[in-house]
């Protein structure tokens, strides 16, 4: 083979490695799993937003942990409607949706962005009832006291989806399933709530003490975690019957039904994991799930309290 020939040959070759390597780059990426991870929080108290404690720093590492989304959107146990809508302003407002609580959180801002664009995808994408889109609300406490943890530059787009609460349980779940190309694209999904919430029998005085539940409190909490590992969703739809303690965690049902919205959203590759497994002040839980197709570092499922290894859900189906 002569030089030019050599070099001809050498050129070709170089040019077959490189389209051979960009091919197969493409070609990975194409075949790699983006489907973003969902999230159930149980937000709890206002102050998380602000207090340095075991659930914010749980929710900071969820920040880091995740791969960063393209939007969060959320849907938050404390924006309820007739009909279903979704934030669609630019800019949306922080909201200080409560009273009673020091002035350092009146002061919160979070000033993220909103998603005009992912809201008009929703509606979009959502056949069984008709989304509208709303520009009045913007980011209620269950939602920016939780992001605002995770993403504290503030930089990700932020958007709410409301709870049409004339509705049954089993229309948010079937809802939810209708948001799952969300995932796809690169959205965050969050359920922000509380499984165990009963305020009217808060026990004030341990306020502060570590995991202090009520003893159906306590039952309950093992009943829903339980039933969500062992993906029994039609127990977590049909709650009344869950137990006695079921109307005692759930007396209405504005902060268990985020919870259905993270169930329906759940896929066949989902693997989900229990954290902030405790419970506030005898009737309220923060135990959180997320579903994602990679464990989460930190995320430890946890069966009948004991903190055991990292479980594959689908070895405890039912
Ligand atoms: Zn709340």
């Amino acid at each position: 083979m002569d030089r030019k020939l050599f070099l001809k040959y050498l050129a070709a070759t170089t040019g077959m490695i490189t389209i051979g390597s960009f091919n197969r780059i493409g070609e990975s990426l194409e075949e790699q799993d983006i489907t973003m991870p969902v999230l159930f929080v149980g937000h709890g108290s206002p102050m998380n937003a602000i207090e340095d404690n075991q659930f914010s720093r749980r929710w900071a590492a969820l920040g880091k942990e995740i791969s960063t989304p393209k939007a969060v959107l959320c849907i938050s146990a404390h924006w309820l409607t007739r009909g279903t809508f979704v934030t669609a302003m630019d800019k949306p407002q922080t909201i200080h949706d409560f009273g009673g609580f020091p002035k350092a959180l009146f002061d919160v801002q979070y000033p993220a962005p909103g998603s005009p664009l992912f809201a008009g995808e929703t509606v979009k994408m959502v056949k069984s009832t008709q989304v509208g889109l709303n520009h009045d609300w913007g980011l209620d406490h269950g939602t920016w006291s939780v992001v605002k943890n995770m993403y504290p530059d503030a930089t990700i787009p932020v958007f709410q989806m409301s709870i049409d609460y004339g509705q049954s349980m089993q229309y948010h779940y079937n809802l939810a399933k209708e948001l799952s190309e969300l995932r796809k694209k690169g959205v965050l999904i969050i359920g922000s709530g509380n499984m165990v919430h009963n305020l009217g029998m808060v026990a004030w005085d341990k306020m502060t003490a570590d995991n202090y539940g009520y003893d159906w409190a306590i039952e309950m909490n093992e009943i829903f975690k339980k039933n969500i590992l062992s993906k029994n969703d039609a127990a977590l739809i049909d709650y009344i019957k869950l137990g006695p303690g079921a109307m005692l965690s759930i007396p209405t049902p504005d902060h268990y039904i985020p919870l259905l919205y993270t169930l329906g959203l759940r896929d066949d590759k989902d693997q989900a994991s229990i954290f902030n497994d405790k419970m506030v002040a005898g009737s309220l839980n923060m135990t959180s799930v997320s579903f994602s197709h990679q464990l989460l570092n930190g995320d430890v499922p946890v069966i009948n309290g004991s903190d055991s290894t990292q479980v594959d859900s689908s070895s405890l189906k039912q």
